[in-house]
């Protein structure tokens, strides 16, 4: 598999964009494995009909409920490097030892019905997509404490203790990242997290504007065990 150097990520062609002809917006969710992000997300689309999730394409193995084309676009390596070659991603990224790519198809399949677009990816897809495209709006969903991601990564239960183990030491890494995103979402009480999403999307959320909100850093600091 290429470096990402050597197949930097274009920018969005117009019909890819999220103020083109559909008017459609674009968010990026993101998150530490076991923040519920995708319990979230789903809560939300059930209440928002113009909304869609773009399936992403990924090199791990579908866990056992999991159908191709529905949670991801489940492919191997060979192909996921074809794709990336052919410049086929908006961004990917290795997570977990495994590939994840957002595919410009799937994201203009999604615009093309008219809706908001949510990109479920991680900090360092985010990343490549707030270069592709500045007015993406991008979201953070921090775990309510340290004991509560653990207890999340351990309950899915469909990943050995090691892999839960792995999976905990790089959460922390990616919750530094949510300093970098415009909106923080504290996942504490489910319905009220659904609730803060859904206004985020509807851009009623100042007040979960910004890293900087003390309820935020006072909890970045108990997550990453700052003093
Ligand atoms: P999981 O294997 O648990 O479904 O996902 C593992 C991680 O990969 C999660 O943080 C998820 O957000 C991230 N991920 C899923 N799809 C994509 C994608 O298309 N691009 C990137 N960069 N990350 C993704």
């Amino acid at each position: 598999m290429p470096a990402h150097s050597q197949v930097p990520p274009r920018a969005l062609a117009d019909a890819e964009r999220s103020n083109a002809a559909t008017g459609g917006r674009l968010f990026v969710v993101a998150a530490p494995s076991g923040a519920g992000k995708t319990s979230l997300v789903n809560a939300v689309l059930e209440r928002e009909p113009r909304l869609r999730v773009c399936v992403s394409h990924t090199t791990r193995k579908p866990r056992r409920q999991e159908r191709s084309g529905r949670e991801y676009h489940f492919v191997d390596e060979s192909e996921f490097q074809r794709m990336v070659e052919a410049g086929e991603f908006l961004e990917w990224a290795q997570v977990f030892g495994n590939y994840y790519g957002t595919s410009r198809s799937a994201l203009q399949a999604a615009f093309a019905e008219q809706c908001d677009v949510i990109l479920e990816i991680d900090w360092q897809g985010a990343e490549q997509v707030r270069t592709a495209q500045p007015d993406c709006i991008t979201v953070f969903v921090l775990p309510p404490s340290r004991a509560a991601l653990a207890e999340r990564l351990r309950g899915r239960r469909t990943e050995a203790d090691a892999e839960i183990a792995r999976r905990l030491a790089e959460a922390i890494v990616d919750i530094e990242h949510a300093r970098e995103f415009e909106y923080v979402l504290i996942n504490d009480q489910f319905e009220r997290a659904v609730d803060d999403l859904q206004r985020i999307l509807r851009g009623e959320a100042p007040d979960l504007g910004g890293p900087q909100r003390p309820a935020v850093q006072k909890l970045m600091a108990e997550l990453l065990e700052l003093p």
